[in-house]
C-alpha cells in the first residue's frame, strides 16, 4: 500500500522541496548508504533520530519512521498514537566523519495529517505563505560555538587561548585548525560553500561560515551544522557548545541571521535597490519594519520568545560588557548600517543581518519567525523608523531613548502569550504548545534554588 493510501495524505509537498533527488533506496545504493538517521528537530530544539539500516529503507522511506511523540518535546500525551517520521530526500546529507551514514530531515505526521507544531512544518507552512506571495526568503547563519577540554571538563581547551582582544587571533585558530579543517573540508564536500572560518571575540570560540540559501535549506544546515561541529570535536576529544552565554565575561553565541527576500523564481533580489538608502528596497524597510515592530512594545515584544529561546540566552542581550570591551550582541531594539552595536544591521546591499538569535534558537523557528514578522511588515507597508547610526553601547548624549529587549525568558514567553499577530500567523495551536512546554521549562528553572539566593538571603 503506497503511504498515501496508508495515511490519506497528500504525502510529501513537492511544491516547496525544490527538485527531489533520488529516492532514498536508489541513494543508499549509489552511495555505499548503510544507514540512514531519519531525523527532526522538537519544539525545544532538540534533534531526534533513528538509525535505519538501508535495507529497510524502502518502506520506510514511504510509511515513515515510527515515534511516539510524548518522548520528545511536543505537548503530547503517552496515549497518543505513533508519530510517523517521513523523510524529505532533498534534504540528505552523507555525515562527512562516518563513512555509510546518511542523515535526513524528515516531516512529522500523525493520523495521516502533518503536525502541526513540528518546527519544520512551522516553516514550511510560512515559506509556503510567502511563496503564494511570490516570495523566496534566503538566509545564511552565522552560528558561534566554544571549543571546551570535554564534556565532564567545561573549561576552555586551550590555555593559551587568553588574550582580551582574542578574534581573528591566527595562533590560537591555527592550534585548533585540525578541527576547523575538517569542518571546513568537509562542508566543502558537502556543496555548502563555506567562505571563511576565524577565531571569535572569546577565548575559546570560533565562527565558519558558508553561503546562504532557501531559507529551508539553511534551516536544515543549520541543524546538521551544529550536529557536524558537536560530532567532529567529540572525535578529537573536545566538546563544542553553541550555548548562548556559557561564560559571562566573555561575549556569547550568537546565530546572526542574514535575509534577503527573492521573487519567484529565486533569480531576482527584491531587497535590492540601488536608489534606496543603503541599498535597500522599499520591500526590504517594510520586511525590518515587520521584525522592529515584533520586537517593540506595540507589537508586546513576542520575537525574543524564538530568537532567545532559554534562560541563559538574557545574559547575552542585557547590555552587560565583556573583557574583550564588546559583548556584540544587541540590548536595544534597532537598526542601523554597518555597525555592529544594534539588533538589525545593513551591512551591504540587498540585505540585513538579524543579530538577535543565539545559539540555541531552533533553526526552524528562526527561520519561520523572521518571514512571518516580514510578511506581517510587507502587508502592512510598516516603516522601521529612522536608523540609529550611533554606537547602541555608548549612545551619545541627546541620542533618541530606544527601547530594550526583555531581560528574561519569563517576558519574553509572557509578551507571545499575549500577542495576537505573530500568534496567529504562525499558527496558534503551534504557539499555544511552544509556550506549554516553555513554561514548563520555566517552572523547571525557578524550582531550583540558586547560590546567589543562598548567599545573599541567608542572612536577612
Ligand atoms: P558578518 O560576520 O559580517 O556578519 P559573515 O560573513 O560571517 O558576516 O556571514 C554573512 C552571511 O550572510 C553568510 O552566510 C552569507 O552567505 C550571507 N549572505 C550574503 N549575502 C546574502 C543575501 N543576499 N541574502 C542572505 N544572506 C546573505
Ligand atoms: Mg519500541
Ligand atoms: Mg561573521
Ligand atoms: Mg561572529
Ligand atoms: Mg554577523
Amino acid at each position: 500500500m503506497a503511504a498515501e493510501d496508508v495515511q490519506g495524505l497528500g504525502f510529501l509537498d513537492k511544491k516547496i522541496q525544490g527538485s527531489s533527488p533520488l529516492s532514498l533506496h536508489e541513494y543508499a545504493k549509489k552511495n555505499n548508504v548503510r544507514f540512514f538517521l531519519i531525523s527532526f528537530v522538537d519544539l525545544l530544539g532538540v534533534l531526534r533520530s533513528k538509525l535505519v539500516p538501508s535495507n529497510a529503507i524502502r518502506d520506510m522511506e514511504v510509511a515513515g519512521a515510527g515515534f511516539a511523540g510524548y518522548a520528545a518535546h511536543f505537548d503530547m500525551t503517552a496515549a497518543y498514537p505513533d508519530m510517523f517520521a517521513i523523510p524529505d530526500p532533498a534534504s540528505i546529507i552523507l555525515l562527512p566523519w562516518k563513512d555509510g551514514v546518511a542523515w535526513v530531515a524528515s516531516d512529522l505526521y500523525m493520523h495521516g495529517a502533518l503536525v502541526k507544531q513540528a518546527p519544520r512544518q512551522v516553516l514550511k507552512a510560512q515559506v509556503e505563505r510567502a511563496q503564494e506571495k511570490g516570495y523566496i526568503l534566503k538566509t545564511g547563519v552565522e552560528c558561534e560555538f566554544f571549543l571546551l577540554s570535554s564534556a565532564s571538563d567545561c573549561s576552555l581547551s586551550d590555555v593559551n587561548d587568553k588574550a582580551v582582544k582574542p578574534c581573528y587571533e591566527q595562533g590560537a585558530l591555527m592550534r585548533r585548525y585540525d578541527i576547523i579543517a575538517e569542518i571546513l573540508e568537509s562542508m566543502e564536500n558537502l556543496g555548502w560553500r563555506p567562505y571563511q572560518a576565524d577565531h571569535e571575540d572569546a577565548n575559546g570560540q570560533f565562527e565558519i561560515n558558508w553561503e546562504y540559501d532557501d531559507c529551508l535549506i539553511t534551516a536544515d544546515r543549520h541543524v546538521f551544522f551544529k550536529f557536524m561541529v558537536k560530532s567532529i570535536a567529540e572525535k578529537h576529544g573536545f566538546k563544542a557548545t553553541f550555548m548562548p552565554k556559557p561564560f559571562l565575561q566573555r561575549t556569547g553565541n550568537g546565530a546572526h541571521c542574514h535575509a534577503s527576500l527573492w521573487d519567484a523564481s529565486g533569480t531576482i533580489n527584491l531587497f535590492h535597490d540601488n536608489t534606496g538608502d543603503l541599498g535597500l528596497s522599499k520591500l526590504a524597510y517594510e520586511f525590518v519594519g515587520g521584525i522592529l515592530a515584533n520586537a517593540k512594545k506595540l507589537f508586546l515584544q513576542a520575537l525574543t520568545a524564538f530568537l532567545n529561546p532559554t534562560v541563559n540566552s538574557y545574559k547575552r542581550i542585557d547590555g552587560r560588557t565583556t573583557t574583550s570591551g564588546s559583548s556584540w550582541a544587541p540590548c536595544t531594539i534597532s537598526y542601523t548600517g554597518n555597525n555592529r552595536t544594534h539588533m538589525l544591521r545593513i551591512p551591504d546591499a540587498g540585505r540585513f543581518e538579524l543579530r538577535l538569535p543565539d545559539g540555541a534558537v531552533n533553526p526552524y523557528l528562526l527561520q519561520a519567525a523572521i518571514l512571518a514578522c516580514g510578511l506581517q511588515g510587507i502587508d502592512n507597508h510598516m516603516d522601521p523608523g529612522p536608523r540609529c547610526d550611533w554606537n547602541g553601547h555608548m549612545p551619545p548624549e541627546g541620542a533618541k531613548k530606544l527601547q530594550t529587549l526583555p531581560t528574561s525568558l519569563i517576558d519574553a514567553l509572557q509578551n507571545l502569550a499575549a500577542s495576537k499577530t505573530l500568534k496567529t500567523d504562525l499558527g496558534d495551536d503551534f504557539v499555544e504548545s511552544y509556550l506549554k512546554l516553555q513554561m514548563e521549562r520555566w517552572k523547571s528553572y525557578t524550582s531550583h534554588l540558586s547560590q546567589w539566593e543562598i548567599d545573599n538571603t541567608l542572612d536577612c
